[in-house]
């Protein structure tokens, strides 16, 4: 039989444990029996949520959310990208249409056809996927 819980979920549930406790008791001690209960729940709830917001943050001000913008022809969302190890570590996403992308910390490139790459989206944390600049002056002129 599998273990339910990896390591790091019970030590998710050991910190929301600890923190509902301490709220828990906190507020039952100064305010009684139910505000005890609310904060037992809600200290409960804290943990998880603290860890997700950090998670939700940092995707946020980093490498973007979703973590990659439409694709060339605006068809093709996050979830329609097929993922694709290369030897050195790195990945190469793969959109339905074909087209393929890599991501280098907030930027997204584009790999042409030839295997050549130009600069396609960046992450702006406060604007979102952006037009990498230079991909626009090129095709203008
Ligand atoms: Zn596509």
């Amino acid at each position: 039989m599998k273990a339910k819980f990896t390591a790091i979920e019970l030590l998710l549930f050991l910190c929301a444990y600890t923190s509902a406790s301490v709220v828990g008791i906190l507020l039952l001690k100064y305010y009684g029996a139910w505000a005890g209960l609310i904060g037992f729940v809600g200290g409960f709830a804290l943990v998880p949520t603290l860890v997700y917001g950090i998670f939700a943050l940092t995707g946020l001000l980093w490498s973007g959310r979703p973590p990659l913008p439409l694709c060339g022809t605006s068809k093709c969302k996050y979830s329609d990208f097929k993922t694709i190890p290369t030897g050195d570590g790195n990945i190469i996403y793969v959109c339905r249409c074909g087209l393929r992308y890599k991501k280098v910390g907030c930027h997204v490139i584009e790999i042409t056809t030839s295997g050549r790459t130009a600069p396609y989206m960046v992450w702006k944390p406060c604007r979102g996927w952006c037009r990498e600049k230079t991909i626009h002056q090129a095709s203008q002129h």
